[in-house]
């Protein structure tokens, strides 16, 4: 007997994965390296105590959406929340792509959007961004012009660059864009400006973010986008019935009574990142000015996948992104505590 193949359209393309090695010093997942606050946890352990187990779950996610409407000044029906910000993609490929349609992305950023775009079978069309990484406008308008997709999608802080796209650009490929924008803001609360501002139910913009990061809660895989309730309306048609379980559901609205924290994390992360910026000032790397939780950097003298083993030799995993469009020779490093920042800067020089 032999078993059926898969999806012939699914091809070889490989996962976006990290090898996963247990070292002393992570920093490849841009994850927080904090917890999130014990508090938190006691008031959640309180609240599951209070879940009906043997119920569904809020299929609206009701409470949850309402406290994140709150926390960015919308309407809950302008929340759409699902299983970490690859599962909210995902509903938005699922709702607006499918076969004969296609996304238009701008490399290099987060390989993500390309491979959740191949697996709902919609084509993936792949523009480029200028050498210093910034949006090349010209480039968008040509790309969006000629291949009407149906999703246009930006990455600001972009993943793997750093790199916030400014708010006239993203107002420019708004007006060039025939289809969705989708600004992926992951990474949004480290950076100085936020398309948030430009939500509303006319203009055919979402914004995404996560819980993974800046909320410390990656195990927890909980994200959700603001945009036109029109849009959430559609997205609710492809999610599952009961997709987000009624803890997971409570640990987010919980942890929106801790913004107080989160933020002061964050200050953290944006102090630790323009420390370990400075330090790698005088080495011989070519860093980027990011304003996320992780630095892309290019060793000059030797090559960045033998830095990367040479990193990894003292017990400090970073991303080895060199083999990614555009980012020869590229590691990505994410901000650790500032004890894990010591031990990588103190690698890198030796392994430089
Ligand atoms: N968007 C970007 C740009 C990311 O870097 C990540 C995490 N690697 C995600 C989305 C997905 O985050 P999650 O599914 O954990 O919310």
């Amino acid at each position: 007997m032999t078993l059926p193949g898969p999806r012939p359209d699914l091809g070889l393309r490989e996962g976006y994965h990290s090898p996963q090695v247990e070292v002393p010093v992570r920093l490849n997942t841009n994850e927080s390296p904090l917890p999130p606050p014990p508090e938190w946890r006691a008031r959640l352990a309180e609240e599951a105590d209070r879940i009906e187990w043997n119920r569904y779950p809020d299929r609206q996610a009701t409470e949850l959406r309402r406290a994140l409407a709150r926390f960015h000044r919308v309407r809950p029906e302008q929340v759409f929340c699902a299983n970490g910000s690859n599962e909210v993609l995902q509903s938005l490929c699922l709702a607006y792509g499918g076969p004969g349609r296609c996304v238009a992305t701008f490399e290099p950023t987060y390989a993500l959007h390309a491979h959740i775009a191949h697996l709902t079978a919609t084509e993936v069309v792949e523009g480029r961004r200028r050498a210093d990484f910034s949006l090349d406008l010209d480039e968008v308008r040509d790309v969006v012009a000629a291949r009407e997709p149906v999703i246009t999608f930006l990455c600001s802080p972009n993943n793997p660059t750093g790199l916030v796209d400014d708010p006239a650009s993203v107002r420019a490929v708004l007006d060039a864009a025939p289809g969705l924008v989708v600004v992926d803001e992951a990474y949004g609360q480290f950076a100085d400006w936020s398309a948030l501002s430009l939500v509303d139910d006319s203009v055919p913009l979402v914004v995404t973010r996560t819980f993974s990061k800046t909320w410390s809660m990656a195990a927890a895989r909980l994200g959700y986008l603001v945009g036109p309730a029109g849009v959430v309306a559609n997205l609710e048609r492809v999610a599952l019935p009961y997709h987000l379980d009624s803890f997971k559901q409570v640990a987010g609205r919980v942890a929106l009574e801790f913004v107080g924290q989160m933020e002061e994390r964050v200050a953290l992360i944006v102090r630790e990142r323009q420390r370990i910026l400075s330090a790698m000032g005088p080495l011989a790397v070519t860093a980027w000015p990011s304003q996320s939780n992780f630095i892309l950097f290019r060793p000059e003298t030797r090559k960045g996948d033998e830095v990367w083993t040479a990193l990894l030799d003292q017990g400090v995993l970073v991303r080895d992104t060199s083999s990614w469009p555009g980012l020869a020779g590229c590691l990505r490093v994410t901000v650790g505590t500032p004890e894990e920042n010591d031990a990588f800067l103190d690698a890198l020089r030796e392994a430089l």
